[in-house]
């Protein structure tokens, strides 16, 4: 069982820096698809400070491996992992996703870097997900602008940004090798099977 005491303070201290964690819907999710699916080895693009890869050790059997770019929330996330005494189930690298090469095979692959970079995270690991893996993007609703029009947003950059995602939601759609599946959880889920 994770220590529920240090896990609010975690997560009240991410939200007091506006770091982006998942909300409570999603870990719930991917707590019980872990149970459900007997997943032992996890993958995670996008580590933060660490929140959902400890929301994702709950089944004492799991590992997590997670690749965070950002040095400060890399070092916070160490901190937390320690807290939570999870240093031997948690795999913290410092590292550019878009860079790093990992030869390990996973069981789940969970996408929560940035958004615009989704199908090159995809493309990258998906030699490694073992061949009954599922690999689950974070935040295909971004906040709900992906359903909204395009010429009613103001922000060029936020509108580059929505049309990446509908480019990466079409990407998943044609995927030859992959069956996905789109869920109205939290933030919005991809979740993709191998055919
Ligand atoms: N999974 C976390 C939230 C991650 S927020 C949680 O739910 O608790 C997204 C993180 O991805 C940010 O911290 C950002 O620094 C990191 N990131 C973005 N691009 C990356 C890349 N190319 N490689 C590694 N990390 C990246
Ligand atoms: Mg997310």
């Amino acid at each position: 069982m994770l220590d529920r005491n240090q896990l609010a303070k975690i997560k009240e201290t991410a939200f007091e820096n506006n770091i982006p964690i998942m909300v409570d819907a999603t870990a719930e999710y991917l707590q019980e698809m872990i149970r459900k699916n007997k997943v032992h080895h996890v993958l995670e693009i996008g580590s933060a400070v660490g929140y959902s890869a400890i929301m994702m050790c709950e089944e004492e059997d799991v590992t997590v491996t997670t690749i965070e770019k950002d040095e400060g929330r890399y070092l916070e996330a160490v901190r937390n992992v320690e807290k939570m005494h999870l240093q031997e189930r948690i795999h913290l690298l410092h590292e550019d996703a878009l860079e790093v090469e990992l030869n390990e095979l996973y069981d789940l692959i969970f996408i929560d870097a940035a958004k615009a970079q989704n199908k090159k995270f995809f493309e990258r690991f998906s030699k490694n997900l073992k061949p009954n893996g599922v690999i689950v993007t974070d935040n295909m609703k971004f906040h709900g602008l992906v359903d909204q029009k395009l010429n009613e947003i103001e922000s060029k950059n936020l509108r580059q940004m929505i049309r990446k995602i509908h480019d990466y939601i079409s990407f998943l759609q044609n995927h030859p090798d992959y069956v996905t599946e789109f869920l109205d959880i939290g933030d919005g889920l991809a979740v993709s099977h191998r055919k």
